[in-house]
């Protein structure tokens, strides 16, 4: 089978697509044939080596797959041949106490697919059967490989480490990114008030047609004092971030008192420092949120299916031109997921 490999780390990386030999599934495990997969900010850290560990290369990036199960291993009995997957992208071990409460998200021997173990973009991809969830028929597989990994980050943020109230005002960072483009949806759903940010005129149309009502352009340097007027100085209840930096200091000069900022993300910087005297005097929560639990991957597929919540797609690329879809997400200049169909 054809694998689009990574095989030297660099801003661009090399990439080759190879002829590999059949996944063969292990105990526990089902080959999924690869329909679509989603590219997200943690493939190109992968790509560039900025991963916090060292990871052995070559290695086949994509965490956000959907597919068809083409076989399984001995033991999986609650799936079969033929059925429509997307897997769960944090793999977890199904046994620690965190995971026997449903929050895979917090694992003790948490993986990365596409990261710690060859992913998507190739083929066929064997993961363990506990990482897959079922795709309803109504979702199909590009929708699924543009929602699975942001999408439900984004619910995991929205529903699970935060909770939205009707009526809150929300400010949702970054709108064009999966993360943001869902963030907004999500939160509009649950009836909430939505400003969100663009660097583009492009971008800020986008964030308009998901739902916002006020959007904000992120390059004048005045943007949290625009929160602050359009909430008549009150600040809003909730800022979802994922960006850090210099951009989530400037989340807690927006945020109303009682206020929360949920982040789940560091690509402009992982070191900040903000000013703590406001932050405890306005009774304020800063809350890390990383990857999924399996409810949050189940809820968006749902959603998905009711038409609740719809995928912004840039663009698709064939498994050989790997290395330019890579290339597209890191221009920033894609609006919505990029894809990769093998
Ligand atoms: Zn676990």
């Amino acid at each position: 089978m054809k694998a689009a490999q990574l095989i030297a780390n660099g801003t661009p990386g090399r990439f080759e697509l190879r002829e590999l030999p059949e996944p063969q599934p292990a105990a526990g495990e089902a080959v999924v044939e690869v329909r679509a997969c989603g590219l997200n900010r943690l493939d190109l850290w992968l790509e560039e080596g900025g991963l916090p560990i060292q990871i052995p290369l070559p290695r086949t990036p994509g965490g956000e797959v959907s597919g068809i199960i083409s076989e399984v291993g001995s033991g999986v009995t609650t799936w079969k041949r033929g059925d429509r997957v997307a897997v769960q992208s944090n793999l977890f071990c199904g046994e620690c106490e965190f995971c026997k409460r449903g929050e895979e998200s917090l694992c003790l021997r948490g993986e990365l697919l596409g990261v710690n173990r060859d992913g998507g973009f190739a083929d066929r991809v064997a993961v363990p059967a506990r990482a897959l969830v079922s795709l309803p028929d109504a979702v199909s597989f590009e929708t699924s490989a543009a929602l699975t990994l942001a999408g439900s980050t984004a619910m995991h943020m929205l529903t699970d480490r935060a909770q939205v109230r009707a009526g809150d005002w929300v400010l949702v960072i970054g709108a064009s990114s999966g993360v943001g483009s869902a963030a907004i949806q999500i939160a509009k759903q649950l009836g909430a008030h939505v400003i969100s940010t663009g660097s583009t005129e492009t971008k800020r149309n986008l964030a308009k047609k998901l739902g916002a009502e006020f959007v904000l352009d992120s390059t004048q340097a005045d943007w949290p004092a625009e929160v602050r007027k359009l909430t008549n100085k009150r600040g809003v209840d909730l800022v979802v971030e994922h960006v850090g930096g210099d951009v989530l200091p400037k989340c807690f000069e927006c945020l109303a008192r009682g206020g929360t900022v949920v982040t789940c993300g560091a690509t402009a910087g992982r070191d900040i420092s903000f000013k703590l005297w406001p932050f405890f005097v306005k009774q304020q929560r800063l809350i890390g949120s990383y990857g999924r639990n399996r409810n949050d991957l189940v809820a968006t597929l749902d959603w998905a299916a009711a038409g609740k919540l719809q995928p912004v797609i840039d663009s698709i690329y064939p498994l050989d031109q790997a290395a330019a879809a890579f290339a597209k997400l890191r221009s920033r200049a894609a609006l919505g997921k990029v894809l990769v169909k093998p």
